[in-house]
């Protein structure tokens, strides 16, 4: 398993600088998840790790390579976004695969890959419906089994539970723990969610204007922030 490494990683739009130099180490297996106020930098942050913005300034690196000039195909990442985006005329084993399709992956090794995935997250039952007739929960089931299904290094996360209402975020919480548990690959978790923070990360990154403001596991954040800012994004402790 790969981690990944940011070096004073800055993201410009024009003249407009928005990511300030960000440093971070991510060890392999690492859950770490990225808090702070709403357009504070996350997604920018996340999408450049994704290979999906271009890296204006830095190094990124995945496991020992870097990635500044590879394509998001060839990064061995897989993305979860919030608007999860399943293909409504495919059915769920079709979603799930998708991933392996356009990679060209031999037919019987794609059936046996699904069929495990969807073992892993409880829908085999359903692997021939439509999303369309599917709850909320299962059909974020489905995206992450799309990215499950490719075994990349990375896992990266843009607030995916938000959709979702409060019994299935907590359901759908304890569900990717559970995940993170069994197949322990690095995860980057971006969320504006305090328990969600609290309980999944092994260390919580606090992000103001393009910065980072302080990083830390869940309890020495609560038991040391280094100001009101951020005690004000960190909850009660897991
Ligand atoms: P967050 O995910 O923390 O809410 P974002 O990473 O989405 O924040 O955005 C960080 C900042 O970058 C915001 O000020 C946002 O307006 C700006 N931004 C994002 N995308 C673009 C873009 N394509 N062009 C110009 N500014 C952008
Ligand atoms: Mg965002």
């Amino acid at each position: 398993m790969s981690g990944v490494s940011l070096k004073g990683i800055v993201k410009r739009y024009g003249a407009l600088e928005v990511v300030h130099g960000i440093d971070l180490e991510i060890a392999p297996k690492e859950f770490v998840v990225l808090v702070g106020p709403s357009g504070c930098g996350k997604s920018t942050t996340l999408r450049m790790i994704a290979g999906l913005e271009e890296i204006s300034d830095g190094t990124c690196r995945i496991g020992d390579r870097v990635v500044n000039r590879v394509a998001p195909k060839d990064r061995d990442v897989a993305m979860v976004f919030q608007n999860y985006a399943l293909y409504p005329h495919l059915s769920v084993a079709d979603n799930i695969a998708f991933g392996l399709r356009i990679r060209r992956t031999p037919k019987a090794e794609i059936a046996s890959s699904v069929e495990e995935v969807a073992g892993i997250l409880g829908l085999t039952a359903y692997l021939d419906r439509r999303p369309a007739d599917l709850s909320g929960g299962q059909r974020q089931r489905v995206a992450m089994g799309r990215a499950i299904v490719r075994h990349p290094e990375v896992f990266l996360f843009d607030e995916p539970l938000s959709n979702l209402d409060a019994k299935l975020r907590t359901q759908m919480r304890a569900e990717i723990k559970r995940l993170h548990k069994r197949l322990g690959v690095t995860s980057v978790y971006v969320t504006h969610d305090q328990v969600e923070a609290m309980t999944l990360a092994d260390r919580i990154v606090v992000m103001r204007d393009g910065r980072i403001e302080q990083i830390g596991t869940p309890m020495e954040l609560f038991n040391n922030p280094v100001n009101t800012f951020v005690a004000g994004f960190i909850g009660s402790p897991p």
